[in-house]
């Protein structure tokens, strides 16, 4: 039996209650193959992948915090910290009712890649709770924010671990995180990223994922002689990434006619007005639905996945994971689609991916396409510890280049082994072979 197909059996045999980490590992460890094969011997001697698949520690732990009627209410906290190679723990916390120990450990594993894609020292972890933030008072999230760095705080530290936001945790939350841990720890330092321009945050960090999604696209389509200007781009979600993703593609030219939550999604041939869905979502923390109230050109949709229905030449997943199964990829080619750059991570499933490829979409994976988040917090980080902060331009003009490094690291590794044109193996092996590198440089560890 190959190597890889031997580490797969024992994950599978070890992980069966962890679809979502399952599915994460068969995708990176099938399309590393051509570089494990060649390197077997030396790869085994190291405990290689057998290392790479399990977290250095998986810390779970106790929430307990008080609603706004007194009642105590009890949430359960994790951080995965999964691999250190190349640098600290550096990973985003996400707070969502689906989030469990399999979710956080597929998000940390890919993490690991991303970071290592990023060419800056971060290693991977990911972090949460199955936290609900939606319909409670700034109160009550302050007190879930407060309860939850309780107990995180002990493993966290600007050389150790600098977690950061994701689905559920943007500004507000990173502000009361930041505030108790400093508290706690009497510490000012860039434990987390992602805050606020007041105290220590980077420009750009907001903007980052989609913007960067944005950048990497353009690249992916000029080196096919293509742009982005004049397409018509379908986006899912409506949250950090969605939104930064639609301003840039707006900016470049393109007409967005698509946004979405989780319970809808909303079409408007006009073209999305970026504003109100800033308003509806960022400043009154509405739903998409109440866009179609306000705009006679846009109809609203119960349901997510009708949004890869309507035809575009680029398709943006930025919801979540597993948002494009083999139905909707199937139906986003034969409407047209040519184009599929994912803001989320794990968007399509491992069917679709697939579908993708063989059909030569322009595809191109989130652990490139989402990498600008972790990137431009990685910059945040260096801010932090020269104790400076650096111009929106300056930020931007670094985030571009990152995205454009990526897209040539990437399109490059694919070509060495024989895989033109698919960036999905192009990027795992880019990000697996510097971590790979470090960790045998490292002794076992
Ligand atoms: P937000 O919480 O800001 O927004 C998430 C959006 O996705 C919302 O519109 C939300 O709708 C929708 N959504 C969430 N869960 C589901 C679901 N189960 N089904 C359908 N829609 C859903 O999160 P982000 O924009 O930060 O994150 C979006 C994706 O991007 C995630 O996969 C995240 O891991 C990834 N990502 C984020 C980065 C960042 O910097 N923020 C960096 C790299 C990746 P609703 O409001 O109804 O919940």
């Amino acid at each position: 039996m190959s190597y890889v197909d031997e580490v797969l059996a024992s994950v599978k045999e070890k992980n069966a209650s962890e679809p979502e980490f399952l599915q994460a590992v068969t995708e990176v460890l099938e399309s590393l193959r051509s570089v494990v094969d060649k390197n077997e011997a030396k790869y085994r001697e190291y405990g290689i992948l057998e290392r790479l698949v399990e977290p250095e520690r998986v810390i779970s732990f106790r929430v307990p915090w008080v609603d706004d009627k007194g009642q105590v209410r009890v949430n359960r906290g994790y951080r995965i910290e999964f691999n250190s190679a190349i640098g600290p723990y550096k990973g985003g916390l996400r707070f969502h009712p689906s989030v469990n120990q399999g979710i956080l450990k597929f998000l940390g594993f890919e993490q690991i890649f991303k970071n290592s894609l990023t060419s800056l020292p971060i290693g991977g972890g990911k972090g949460g709770a199955d936290f609900d933030p939606k319909g409670k008072s700034d109160r009550e999230v302050m007190a879930f924010c407060q309860s939850f760095m309780n107990e995180l705080y002990r493993h966290i530290g600007a050389d150790t671990d600098v977690p950061a936001g994701d689905i559920g945790v943007g500004g507000r939350e990173i502000g009361y995180l930041f505030g108790q841990y400093k508290r706690l720890t009497g510490l000012y330092e860039g434990v987390l990223t992602g805050k606020g321009l007041t105290y220590g945050g980077s420009l750009v960090r907001t903007q980052a994922t989609g913007y960067g999604l944005i950048y990497i696209l353009d690249e992916m389509l000029k080196h096919k002689g293509e742009s982005i200007e004049g397409k018509r781009v379908v986006i899912s979600g409506s949250g950090n990434v969605a939104i930064y993703a639609c301003e840039k593609a707006q900016e470049l030219g393109a007409k967005v006619i698509t946004m979405s939550d989780s319970n809808g999604y909303i079409v408007d041939e006009a073209g999305i007005d970026l504003s109100l869905v800033k308003e509806i979502k960022e400043v009154r923390r509405g739903r998409i639905k109440e866009y179609a109230e306000k705009v006679p050109t846009a109809q609203y949709h119960e349901g997510c996945s009708g949004v890869w229905g309507v035809a575009c030449d680029i398709a943006l997943p930025c919801a979540t994971q597993n948002e494009i199964d083999l139905n909707s990829a199937e139906l986003l080619v034969k409407n047209g689609c040519t184009a599929v750059a994912e803001g989320a991570n794990m968007p399509s499933t491992l069917e679709a991916s697939k579908y993708f490829l063989d059909n030569k979409i322009n595809y191109m994976p989130a652990k490139a396409a989402n990498a600008g988040g972790v990137a431009v917090s990685a910059l945040e980080m260096s801010q932090n510890s020269e104790r400076l902060s650096w111009s929106f331009e300056e930020v931007d003009k670094r985030l571009k280049d990152i995205m454009a490094n990526i897209y040539k690291m990437t399109s490059e590794a694919a070509k060495k082994y024989g895989h033109e044109g698919d960036f999905v193996t192009g990027a795992n092996i880019a990000g697996f072979e510097k971590v790979a590198e470090a960790m045998m440089a490292q002794g076992v560890c």
